[in-house]
Parts: C-alpha cells; structure tokens; sequence
C-alpha cells in the first residue's frame, strides 16, 4: 500500500468495516433489532463501494439522503432494500418505482403525489412515515394527521405502509429530551390500532449516538451510519472504542520536498507561524480543496515513521508543511498518515473534529472526493 505513486490517498480497511458491521449487528440482536446501514454523502465518504460489500457481509436494507443517491446504487447493483430519508419531488416517484426505492413520506405533498403516481401506474409501493417529535425538520406532527390517517392508507390498493419513524435531535447530548421524543413516538404508535387492522411495520427512531446510549430505543430497526463506520457520533472515541468497534478510514499523503529554514522564518499564506528555531520542513499534497478543513490551520499533528509531528501555518488549497525536525533521515516520497494508525500513535477522526471545533460525521463527509484504496 505504501509509495504507490500517487500524492493523496484514502484506504478503506475493509476488515474493520466487516468486524463494525458484525459487532454491531450483534449488539442490535441483543435487543431484537435489525441494523440499516444509513450510507448517505458516499457512505459517509467512504465510497458507495463498501455498500456492496456491507450487503454481501448480511447488511440487507441501507438509508439514503436522496432518490439520486439510491439510484447511484442500484447503478453499482446493490440488492439490498434502499430506505429514502431525505424526501422526494414528484418528478423522482418513476424513479423511486423503477429503482424498486422504499420512500419515507415526510409531508402531505408527498403522500399524495406518491399515491396519485403509483395509482396511475397500477403499482403498490411500500412506504414508511415519518413523524417528527422535537427535530423539527422532515415530518409530520402527530396534531396535523387525521385521526382516521391510517385507515385511509390502509384502504389504498397502492400504498403498503411499511415503516414509521421518528429522529432524535440530540440523543448525544440530551438525555432528558430524547426520552421525551422517543416517549412521544411510542404515544403515537400506541394510538394506532392494536387488533391487527394494520399490516406489519416496522418502528424506528435511533441513529448511532441513540443505539449506543440508549439500549431500549431500539425497537425494529436501528438506523447506523457513523458507528459502522468505527466513529464516535458525540465525539468522545471511547464510546466506540469500549465496543471495539475500529476505524475504516485513513487518509495518507506523501512529502514532496523538504529543506531546512532558519529562525525567525515565516511560513505559509499570512505568515501565520514564524520559526522558533532552525527548523526541517516538509511539504505535503493535502489541502482544504481535497477535504483538509483550513480552520485546522496551526491546530493540526500528522504522523510521519509513527511519530507526532505539528503541521505548520495556514493550510493552502492543495498543500502543507509539516515540522519533520525531529525525524531522521526523513525523505521525499515517504508516506505522512494526516488520519489513521501508525504503530502505537493514532490521529482519529474525533481528534480532528475536535480541533477545529466540529462534530466527526463533518470531517468524515469533508475527505469524499480523495481518492479510494480497498484494502482487503
Ligand atoms: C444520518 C441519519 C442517521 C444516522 O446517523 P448517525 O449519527 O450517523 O448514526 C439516522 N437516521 C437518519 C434519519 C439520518 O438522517
């Protein structure tokens, strides 16, 4: 994997992947649940890629933000059930039936053009509901649905309701209100009919920081995204390091040149770090154009043969200097890992998130664009 030519790189530990899905999907058996893979933003940037490779491991239904999204992994030729979180146009309903996509209805307009298409059509499409308690985003607010909602869809040839939902707003950081959501969700789902009048659905609510945090909100399915992906949804890693769940992603770039600057030299775009002392230098092809947030400018450590090292100055577009003073020998070509393991030492998504002051589905989403390496 090491010096293959190119300047930038993203590996994809595909090991760690199978071993989060595993553990996670034991966990949730744990509680009669069912994991989704929620694989919105490229799968978290990690690649629609490790979607199939999620499904052929027994992951059998995803989530996406959008109908293109879907689409996109039907065009990979994903098999599993696609869930659509983000809501749709009417226009996207052929695709949505032709992609064999599970909307989530979040409005009126949308059931009623969804159910108008699908009529038109002669089809049925299974859908789920989303009903929103506290996020204040997609859904619908118990007070705004007739009473009598679930008769009228259960007497439509062409919906088949097959999933409600509800997102917590904070369930990494807010107890109290979270168990009022989740308490307002199971209120509505016990003023449905009990007596068998509705077909089977399925009931769910928790992404990663709810399903950690909170066991007994599990219910039928467990929407995950970060927490397959190795990652900490509150930002303190031992969350997910108790459940050895690891890390998928790491990011590695290589040093492109390197000389020494003598004292009291300034470096990088507004001289925003001046040298202390003699000091070794190396530049680096990584910038905020490929995902670096420049807020992380003066703020941030790599690892070049294991060792911490501080980068230095303003991050460019494509570009970065790092201190390699204390490391010997250090040549051009050599590997710099900006995220991932190296030995004993590791920089961590959370880490980074943390120092420029973001939460780490960000940091994660931020690398998409760099360039992919399945390790197997
Ligand atoms: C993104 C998303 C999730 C997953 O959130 P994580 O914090 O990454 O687990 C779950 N449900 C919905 C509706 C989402 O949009």
């Amino acid at each position: 994997m090491e010096n293959t030519g190119s300047h930038l790189w993203m590996e994809i530990d595909t090991q760690a992947l199978q071993h989060n899905l595993l553990t996670l999907q034991k966990e949730a058996g744990r509680s009669n649940s069912e994991v989704m893979g929620v694989v919105k933003a490229d799968a978290y940037g990690h690649g629609i890629e490790v979607v199939k490779l999620l499904f052929d491991w027994g992951l059998k239904r995803v989530g996406v933000a959008t109908v293109e999204e879907g689409c996109n992994l039907r065009k990979v030729d994903f098999r599993g059930e696609i869930l659509v979180l983000g809501g749709f146009f009417s226009e996207e309903i052929d695709s949505i039936l032709d992609n064999h996509l599970v909307p989530v209805v979040s409005c009126f307009e949308e059931g009623r053009s969804l159910a108008e298409k699908v009529g038109q059509r002669g089809e049925t499409v299974k859908f789920h509901l989303k009903i929103d308690t506290g996020m204040g985003r997609g859904g619908f607010l118990e007070r705004d649905l007739p009473a009598d909602w679930w008769r009228r869809v259960n007497q439509n040839p062409f919906l088949s309701l097959a999933g409600i939902m509800t997102h917590f707003s904070c369930a990494e950081s807010d107890r109290e209100y979270t168990e009022s959501q989740f308490g307002q969700f199971l209120t509505f789902l016990n003023h449905l009919p009990q007596d068998g009048t509705l077909p089977p659905f399925l009931r769910h609510c928790s992404n990663s920081a709810a399903f950690l945090l909170f066991p007994e909100m599990r219910l039928d399915l467990s929407r995950l995204g970060i927490a397959l992906f190795g990652v900490s949804p509150t930002g303190d890693a031992r969350l997910v390091v108790d459940c050895s769940l690891r890390p998928v992603m790491a990011i590695k770039t290589r040093i492109k040149n390197i000389k020494t600057l003598p004292a009291n030299f300034r470096v990088g775009y507004g001289s925003t770090f001046v040298t202390s002392r003699e000091t070794k230098v190396a530049v680096v092809s990584l910038g905020y154009a490929q995902g670096l947030f420049r807020s992380l400018s003066n703020r941030l450590e790599v690892l070049v043969r294991g060792k911490r090292v501080p980068a230095l100055g303003t991050i460019s577009m494509d570009q970065m200097v790092i201190d390699v003073s204390g490391i010997e020998g250090v040549k051009r070509g050599e590997v710099v890992t900006v995220l991932g393991r190296e030995g004993e030492e590791e920089i961590r998504v959370e880490e980074l998130a943390h120092r420029c002051g973001t939460i780490p589905h960000e940091i994660l989403c931020s690398f998409r664009r760099i360039t992919k390496k399945i390790c197997r």
